[in-house]
């Protein structure tokens, strides 16, 4: 090939952001060893894996993870009472093309978060938006921003997102202001997009946490009406070794 070609080829692979050429496939079709079609798709499905994964990868930092663990890595022996089929059966990610939301309830250490970011992980390895918060820092954020009058902006941000996991609902207790913001985000994305929430707390003892009963009900009851609820009553797997060395 003329070195001007290769240069202008080049240009434009630079100008639709492609990694390159690649001298071991240029290397194998000079040499004859590769159909035109055939150097073409294997050049091309390069630039779409590298494409995907750094796709994936980005997908995946703007979603705010607060560690990386999969799903794979969950050890379900652990946690008999908890439905491992049905868990699984989220990886194929059908509750986010059909706006459901995934409750995990228990005490501190069953993995609750675990079970979240491998979730989260699989949404973003499919690309979809996906953005993890505590209720804190959720409830901070859309009182900041009713302070500052962004906050139909911030709802509407809220919303664009695929899955939006709220992470430790139940730490702090929730006045009736931020109730009644956490219940316009959880309505605005009612049947629009999918939360994970976790919450060491069961329904029943909502009440301690909300200071408003009765919009506790009005947010229990739309994240329940499309949403599966795992209550997850074993042992802390933080205690794992720690009551295993003891033994
Ligand atoms: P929770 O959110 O319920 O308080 P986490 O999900 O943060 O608990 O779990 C605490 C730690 O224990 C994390 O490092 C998590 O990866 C790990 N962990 C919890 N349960 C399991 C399990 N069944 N298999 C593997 N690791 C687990
Ligand atoms: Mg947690």
């Amino acid at each position: 090939m003329s070195e001007e070609l290769y240069k202008q080829i080049e240009g434009h692979m630079r100008a639709l952001k492609f990694k390159g050429m690649i001298p071991e496939l240029s290397a194998r079709a000079a040499a004859g060893n590769l159909l035109y079609e055939e150097y073409l798709a294997l050049l091309l499905e390069e630039e779409v894996k590298r494409k995907t994964e750094v796709s994936v990868k980005t997908k995946i930092h703007l979603s705010r993870l607060p560690y990386l663990k999969t799903l794979e890595e969950f050890d379900f022996s652990y946690q008999p009472a908890l439905k491992e089929k049905e868990v699984i059966k989220l990886s194929s990610l059908d509750f986010i093309e059909q706006k459901d939301n995934v409750l995990f309830l228990g005490p501190p250490g069953v993995g609750k978060t675990h079970l979240a970011v491998g979730l989260a992980m699989k949404a973003c390895m499919a690309r979809y938006r996906v953005l993890f918060t505590t209720a804190q820092k959720l409830i901070e954020d859309l009182v900041l921003s009713k302070r500052d009058g962004s906050i139909m902006e911030k709802l509407m941000a809220y919303s664009r997102l695929h899955l939006l996991i709220i992470d430790e609902l139940g730490y702090m207790p929730i006045t009736r202001e931020q109730a009644n913001l956490l219940f316009q985000l959880i309505s605005m994305r009612y049947e629009k997009g999918s939360i994970i929430l976790t919450s060491n707390y069961n329904f029943d003892e909502w009440g301690k946490v909300f200071d408003d009963n009765v919009v506790a009900s009005a947010i229990i009851d739309r994240l329940v009406h499309h949403g599966t609820i795992f209550y997850i009553t074993g042992s802390s797997y933080r205690l794992k070794n720690k009551l295993k060395k003891a033994k």
